[in-house]
């Protein structure tokens, strides 16, 4: 179990927890996460993982994966299985899997309880009639005129539900509440609906299915689950939890606690916008690294343990907040910073010919893998008379605070020696195609002139030895950050049409394309790059752009 870095060291929840284990309520802690397998997690969900798991790894205490299986409609075991490899990434293991369908016997003998002590009553009104008796904030509900059946017609009715003895929508099964609750929860809510569809796990045995509520708390108890932690929303309903855990008879009553979703500015985290990204294929699949799918993030080469630090540093309260996406890429940018080896890659490439270096002959630069990491160890990178380097780092009429190449100006390549801009070799239409540099043989690092100071540093790859890449720039999915907050326009018409640009034409220096996907780099002075799943061929590399660099190394060198 994974305790490292995913609990807030303090929040509300955990003084809950710490005074129930003080006082003797609890002799342990037990949680659960509770996704409907309906669609991919997203980083909203990882901020309820690490909740739920790392309070109960904290106290020695376990959690439940359940699946809040309840409506066949739309749920998957596709699903279910991405939803396990997701949890399991992000650094937990539940103690047991179970199903909510796993409980659909013990849910229905409950319900028919329920009926039998007269707390719940079959309607046999149709959606519409139930919605408009349910009345406002400010006007109490009327009663349904079949509240009142007896519970012989009731139990009656029920069974034959369940037996599939009626159609969709022809009854359902209500709670007998109160109809004029200034809780709308209370007014006799729902808790069974006739569904003639095959469940992907029970198959054809059931014509009814239970309603979220009904099924939610009930599963908490059957688990002895200690503290049932759920998002803000469910604030409201937690009295209607409670009722029903008091009306079945169950020894075992959870505690509902209720805590502010996570939220991130310029992305979308309902399953069924993203679902919709998806169907409408405006990206690639749940996981394109622009999704704040965990898949997605995965793939963008975002690492568990920075995600999982992220939501310990966010913490937990009952504030409802939008987190800056800037923030998430700095914990993504801080994680890799530590850990990435460098290499050099070029992504726009510009020949440089140093025509005073020999032809036909190379040499091996010893480079550090990491400049904070002597134990990272050095890597060898290969130079000879032709090399690429960034067509920015080079400019014919630089302003004044350019430090770059241009016409007779020096500069360190990264890593090797310093060189000075000669002469510029240009096509018939003027467009630059090399630059002809001579280089110091001297200020090569470990010798004499190494010493000398020249103003910037660029990066460069050798011509022979590079190995040409495609690399992927992702940006932010939509151009606002709110995408949802006009309710008068569709949220896709905010999507950014440049949230992916495809390099096809990069070059990276050799030690940078020996590794597989989910391994990555730090590209000196570019950025934070993983190799993608589609890279096949070693020859011929693809690279998700994870994160930018920060800008003072930008700031330093340009
Ligand atoms: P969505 O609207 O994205 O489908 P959901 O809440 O319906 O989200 P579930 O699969 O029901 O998705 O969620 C499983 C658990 O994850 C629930 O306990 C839910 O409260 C929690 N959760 C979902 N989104 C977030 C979020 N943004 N921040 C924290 N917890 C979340
Ligand atoms: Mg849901």
């Amino acid at each position: 179990m994974n305790n490292d870095q995913s609990t807030p060291a303090s929040n509300f929840i955990r003084n809950i927890v710490v005074r129930d284990i003080k006082s003797g309520a609890h002799k342990t802690v037990v949680t659960r996460f509770p996704p409907e397998p309906n669609g991919h997690l997203h980083i909203g969900h990882a901020k309820s993982i690490c909740l739920n798991f790392g309070i109960a790894a904290e106290f020695g205490g376990r959690t439940n994966l359940r699946f809040d299986d309840t409506n066949p409609l739309k749920e998957s075991e596709d699903f279910a299985q991405a939803i396990m490899n997701d949890v399991r990434w992000l650094g937990f293991e539940w103690s047991e899997l179970r199903h909510a369908s796993d409980y659909f016997q013990q849910l229905y003998d409950y319900a028919v309880h329920l009926v039998e002590n007269g707390n719940a009553y079959v309607d046999s009104q149709d959606a519409e009639e139930i919605r408009t008796q349910r009345g406002t904030l400010t006007k109490p509900g009327t009663n349904s005129p079949y509240r009142d059946r007896s519970v012989e017609e009731n139990l009656n009715l029920f069974e034959k539900m369940k037996l599939g003895h009626f159609a969709d929508g022809e009854h359902v099964l209500r709670a007998r509440n109160n109809m004029s609750s200034p809780n709308m929860n209370l007014r006799d809510p729902v808790i069974y609906r006739i569904r003639k569809v095959a469940h992907h796990r029970t198959g054809d045995h059931w014509n009814i299915y239970p309603m979220y509520d009904w099924a939610h708390g009930i599963s908490d108890a059957i688990e002895g689950i200690t503290h049932s932690l759920c998002t803000l929303e469910f604030e409201d309903h937690r009295p209607l939890y409670d009722w029903f855990l008091e009306n079945i008879p169950s020894a075992c009553h959870p505690q509902q606690i209720e805590f502010a979703r996570g939220n991130l500015d310029f992305t979308v985290m309902s399953k069924r916008k993203l679902r919709q990204l998806v169907e409408q294929g405006h990206v690639s699949g749940w996981d394109d690294p622009r999704m704040p799918t965990i898949a997605g993030l995965r793939r963008r080469g975002y690492p568990a343990r920075a995600i999982r630090k992220f939501w310990k540093e966010a913490g937990i309260s009952k504030a409802e907040s939008i987190i800056p996406m800037g923030v998430l890429e700095n914990a993504i940018r801080n994680d890799l910073n530590e850990r990435a080896p460098r290499v050099m890659a070029v992504l726009d490439p510009l020949k440089v010919v140093l025509i005073n270096y020999p032809e036909r002959e190379m040499e091996w630069l010893e480079a550090a893998a990491h400049p904070q990491h002597p134990d990272m160890g050095t890597r060898s990178v290969p130079i000879s008379r032709e090399i690429w380097i960034e067509r920015g780092d080079f400019m014919e009429n630089p302003p004044r605070k350019f430090f770059r190449l241009r016409p007779g100006g020096e500069v360190r390549l990264r890593n090797a020696f310093i060189i000075k801009c000669v002469d510029i070799i240009r096509d018939g239409e003027g467009n630059i195609t090399e630059i002809h540099c001579e280089y110091d043989p001297d200020s090569r690092s470990g010798l004499p002139g190494a010493a000398r100071k020249v103003k910037g540093t660029i990066h460069w790859v050798s011509v022979e030895h590079g190995v040409e890449a495609e690399v992927r720039l992702y940006d932010r999915l939509f151009n606002v950050a709110n995408p949802l907050a006009d309710k008068d326009r569709d949220f896709l018409e905010f999507l950014n049409p440049d949230s992916l640009k495809t390099v096809k034409n990069a070059v990276v220096e050799p030690s940078g394309s020996n590794g597989g996907p989910g391994d990555f780099y730090q590209f000196e002075r570019v950025g934070y790059f993983t190799v993608d799943e589609d890279s096949k061929d070693p020859q011929r590399p693809i690279f998700n752009r994870t994160v930018s660099l920060r800008d003072s190394w930008a700031k330093l060198n340009r």
